[in-house]
């Protein structure tokens, strides 16, 4: 099967998840809150979200999400960006500080390190939509100081906010999805996949004919001296070339 039919395939497989598999988990997911408002907030949510068309629709309508609580210490949703019919989709783990205050994903200084390797690896941002697999910042107070420190989601949340990515791909229909660090592939590519082992592979997925993962640009910032940074930096920009030898491939 060549890689067009892969890709119908994967796409009708994914449709197949939205329409029944997908929609039973999002009413089960909602059923389990407490409360009837916490029901019929979820249900609400779930019906946007498995119905809207446009990227424009889907963010004003999680603008008002609150189907579990981190909107309660985020300032706002912070909703995907980028062209709505891009061919490359990176999805990372939760908006960071700076990201949380500016409402766009990937704005802080690891979305400079991911911009810069884009770049670097001679993929067009015109063809690049970013966002990640949970859209508020969690966070808490740092002992000293007023720095927001950055929490890892639960799973509960990854799961509740899902809705709003499996709206994403619906839409955007990337020919090539990235999983950026490992709270991104291990909810789309299961607890077992590991970065560090997988990182530039192909993974069979519904997701999209193509799907692959790497480090969390974060991760680069986080070196301990400039030639390691450095190092990493280098590997960050080879996986992504990897990205845009996939995506050319899509193409041809
Ligand atoms: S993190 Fe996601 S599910 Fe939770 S309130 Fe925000 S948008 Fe909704």
């Amino acid at each position: 099967m060549g890689d067009t039919a892969k890709g119908a395939c994967a796409h009708n497989r994914y449709a197949k998840l939205c329409s029944k598999g997908g929609e039973g988990s999002l009413k089960k997911q909602a059923l389990s809150k407490s409360g009837s408002t916490a029901r019929a907030e979820g249900m609400s949510t779930i019906r946007i979200a498995l119905t809207a068309n446009s990227i424009a629709a889907l963010r004003r309508a999680a603008a008002d999400c609150k189907a579990c609580d981190l909107w309660k210490t985020g300032t706002q949703t912070v909703f995907g960006e980028g062209a709505s019919n891009a061919r490359i989709m990176f999805v990372g783990e939760q908006p960071g500080d700076q990201e949380d205050r500016a409402g766009r994903p990937f704005a802080g200084p690891a979305g400079k390190a991911l911009h810069q390797a884009i770049a670097e690896a001679g993929i067009d941002e015109a063809e690049v939509y970013v966002t990640n697999v949970v859209k508020h910042f969690k966070w808490s107070p740092a002992e000293r100081g007023k720095r927001r420190i950055h929490k890892k989601p639960r799973y509960s949340e990854i799961h509740a906010c899902r809705p709003w990515l499996d709206a994403e791909l619906r839409v955007v229909k990337p020919q090539v999805l990235v999983c950026l660090g490992a709270t991104a592939a291990q909810s789309l590519l299961g607890r077992t996949f590991s970065v560090s082992r997988q990182r530039g592979q192909l993974v069979e997925s519904p997701l999209a004919p193509m799907v692959t993962a790497t480090v969390h640009p974060s991760s680069i910032l986080r070196a301990p001296d400039d030639e390691s940074r450095h190092a990493q930096m280098r590997a960050f920009v080879g996986d992504l070339q990897k990205v845009a030898q996939f995506a050319r491939r899509r193409a041809a």
